[in-house]
């Protein structure tokens, strides 16, 4: 069985499409354009220290190009958007894995993958199996990304496999996804990330940002992260911008970063953390729009979360109605009334 989902019956009519692309294509068009836009780039240059100065006057950060060429720069203010190396975060020790949250993917490119019909040959898709369920993106050309998402303890069960191998196996376990993948061939090398979930304490301080995956990463289910980090870089430009330009409202401006900051995962992880609860399953398998309730869930899946959006009290409603009996009677039951 399976349900259809289209950003089109989202609450906004006005964004009926989303765009896959190859990460490294994508950040390519967005460096280039930094570029043409005056930033001074330098690629395969890797921050090695970075040692903030005292009275809040700026930072000295050193690093290296592969090449061996060593560079020190004084900045005033600091970006740390090193993704999952979380650079800042490490130094800082503010990183936190979540640990009822701790899954892991694996993952490849194919070609040759058999996509939907007709006008939803682009859509994604989500299949569930046993030990945890696999995406299904497809991309331009004939290349689709699958993967893998599973749980320690099924992870334990890999063995002396490849990740290729254990990934194939893990297809084989979904009839449905390998009758999909008949006729597939591997075009890249697969790869595997653990434990990935993790927050860190804070995403600032007078004089630097933490952003996107540097910040805190939940899980890839509802395909979020790259808009959190691009998000994160616009509200980010523009604390900066207050923070140099008007030194008073800095305050201000980092506590409106902050709460901006929080509010995408806090958003997704409310409903990442329940994806797998029968309640939400019943709820992606049978929705109804009552209250707007599907409108307003295709609106956060499409990632319609900031600004004006209009959809908070319907999800409000379908966190009252839906949730509100169940985790109430759990904390019944497990207080023993
Ligand atoms: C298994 C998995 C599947 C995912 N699937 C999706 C998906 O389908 N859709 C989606 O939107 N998101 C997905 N994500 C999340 C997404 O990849 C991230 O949220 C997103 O890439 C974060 O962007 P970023 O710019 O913060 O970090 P990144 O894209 O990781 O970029 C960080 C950059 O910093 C560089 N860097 C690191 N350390 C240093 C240093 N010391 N000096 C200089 N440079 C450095 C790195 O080389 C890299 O280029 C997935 C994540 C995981 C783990």
């Amino acid at each position: 069985m399976s349900q259809s989902f289209e950003f089109a019956d989202a609450w906004d009519k006005s964004m009926p499409h989303a765009y896959q692309v190859k990460r490294a294509e994508f950040d390519t068009i967005l460096i280039r354009n930094a570029e043409k836009k005056g930033v001074e780039v330098h690629e395969c240059t890797k921050a090695k220290s970075v040692d903030f100065l005292p009275d809040n006057s700026g930072a000295v950060i050193r690093a290296e190009r592969d090449d061996g060429e060593q560079f020190e720069w004084k900045a005033k203010f600091v970006v740390d958007a090193s993704g999952r190396d979380t650079f800042l975060a490490n130094r800082f020790q503010i990183k936190h894995r979540n640990p009822k949250h701790n899954s892991s993917a694996i993952y490849g490119h194919f070609t040759g993958a058999r996509r939907n019909e007709g006008q939803a040959e682009g859509n994604i898709t989500i299949f569930w199996f046993d030990h945890g369920w696999f995406w299904f993106i497809p991309m331009q050309g004939d290349v689709t990304s699958v993967g893998m998402v599973t749980w320690p303890y099924f992870m334990k069960t890999k063995g002396s496999r490849t990740v290729e191998q254990f990934l194939r196996d893990g297809i084989a376990m979904c009839p449905a996804l390998s009758e999909r993948m008949k006729a597939a061939t591997l075009v890249n090398e697969v790869e595997a990330t653990g434990n990935f979930s993790y927050v860190s304490e804070r995403n600032h301080g007078e004089n630097y940002l933490l952003l996107g995956d540097a910040y805190a990463f939940i899980d890839p289910v509802f395909s979020s992260g790259v808009l959190l980090a691009m998000n994160s870089g616009v509200i980010g430009a523009e604390a900066i911008d207050t923070c140099l330009s008007k030194p008073a409202e800095a305050p201000a401006a980092l506590k409106r970063f902050d709460a901006l900051m929080q509010h995408g995962p806090k958003e997704f992880s409310w409903f990442i953390y329940r994806v797998t609860n029968p309640i939400m399953r019943d709820f992606f398998m049978h929705p109804k729009n009552i209250f707007r309730v599907k409108e307003a869930l295709l609106s956060v899946l499409a990632g319609d979360i900031f600004g004006k959006t209009p959809i908070w009290r319907s999800i409000m409603m379908f966190k009252v109605l839906r949730f509100h009996r169940l985790e109430t009677s759990t904390l019944q039951y497990s207080s023993g009334k």
